[in-house]
């Protein structure tokens, strides 16, 4: 969605859905809040921005994870393959458009970020070799999600097939689907019922490396000879140093705790500063691996691992005292002040202990990170 429509959209959330939205794990924006009254209104709206297209959540709305678009690990143009299916579908399955008995979803890599295998039918992007060439693969997956027990199950891996052979592939399934699936029947009990075999033998033409042409070396969307590189992933297999962005995250809530003081909401003030401590000691935790569950058990873990530190506080109790002291005072402007520079100060010693560590200890996962890509 490019930023123009999505600045629209948020307007049109402001104006009819309570200026709330939610991301689905099918790829959705959920409107929760909207009064019957304005159902008309907002289909308008949404359909001159192009949002109102039927076939949410079918068979036709594949699930997809960027791929070669924007992450780095990804082998495979995910984005390419999936608008080049739902065409197809669109073209050639209308009513798939109307029905969601089938669920697709597709990832660039076998990570599985676009859930592939909790699909019906799923494929992961992936590389074929034929003698000394290389070309854009998919594996196919089949007989996951849910059956009609609504148990839940995981897809098994059929078959590898160039990627430029999906839309065939498909083609295959759905009219295989079509023809001798019995009425009603789940597609993961049709999987079942006829086996990893018959689908391995109804889709083996389209592995036949003999039959290739130019174009399968080159992926969807792409117009250059496919070559696989693997760098970091958008969404697994990143390593980040999490207690950095943990008082990334204190700071952002400092700077919300000195907004609310310069706006007098001397009750923001105090809560944002509340999360500052919670954040920082969070953060100081992690460092030490010390597991960190609830807002109690943080202060007490705190409290107890960081006694006589020359940077905290001196005596056990000292810590708990102090953040909690939020549920003992009137919220006036002279206790959100004076909380806010002790939340500023801990926040400070907390950085700097940090700093320290890393300087004596190093940071053992951030090390590996750099060997990873050095190698
Ligand atoms: S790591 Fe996730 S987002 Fe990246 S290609 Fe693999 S499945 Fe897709």
């Amino acid at each position: 969605m490019h930023s123009d429509t999505a600045r629209a959209l948020a307007q049109v959330v402001k104006q009819y859905a309570a200026d709330d939205i939610r991301v689905t794990v099918n790829q959705g924006y959920l409107l929760r809040f909207v009064k019957p009254e304005d159902l008309p209104a907002i289909y308008e709206a949404l359909h001159a921005l192009g949002l109102a297209d039927p076939g949410f959540d079918t068979t036709a709305d594949i699930t997809t994870c960027p791929g070669t678009d924007t992450c780095n690990l990804a082998i495979s143009s995910s984005y390419g393959i999936t608008r080049a299916l739902e065409q197809m579908m669109h073209e050639e399955f209308p009513d798939l458009v109307f029905n969601d008995d089938i669920k697709i979803k597709i990832s660039g890599c076998m990570n599985g970020c676009g859930q592939h295998s909790v699909a019906n039918i799923g494929y992961h992007g992936s590389s074929l070799k034929n003698g000394a060439y290389v070309l854009p693969a998919l594996q196919v997956l089949l007989g996951g999600g849910f059956n009609c027990k609504g148990e839940g199950l995981i897809a098994d891996k059929v078959i590898k097939i160039p990627a430029k052979r999906g839309p065939d592939s498909l083609r295959y399934l759905l009219r295989d689907f079509e023809a001798n699936a019995f009425d009603g029947e789940y597609y993961s009990d049709y999987y079942a019922r006829q086996g990893k075999n018959y689908f391995y033998q109804l889709l083996k033409p389209l592995a036949d490396l003999k039959t290739l042409i130019d174009s399968d070396y080159i992926d969807w969307d792409h117009t250059e000879q496919y070559v696989t590189e693997v760098g970091i992933g958008e969404c697994a297999s990143v390593l980040i140093d999490l207690v950095a962005t943990t008082l990334t995250e204190a700071s952002e809530k400092l700077s919300w705790a000195r907004e609310a003081l310069v706006e007098s909401r001397w009750s923001d003030a105090l809560y944002h500063t509340y999360n500052v401590f919670i954040t920082g000691a969070r953060a100081a935790l992690m460092s030490r691996d010390i597991p960190t569950n609830t807002q109690h058990g943080i202060v007490s873990d705190f409290d107890k691992t960081f006694v006589g530190s020359p940077d905290f506080h001196q005596e056990e109790g000292e810590f708990k005292a102090l953040v909690f002291s939020i549920n003992k005072q009137e919220p006036s402007e002279d206790f959100a002040r004076r909380f806010l520079a002790q939340g500023e100060a801990f926040l400070q010693a907390v950085q700097a202990y940090r700093e320290i560590q890393i300087e004596q200890e190093g940071l053992p996962e951030l090390q590996a990170l750099t060997q990873a890509q050095d190698s």
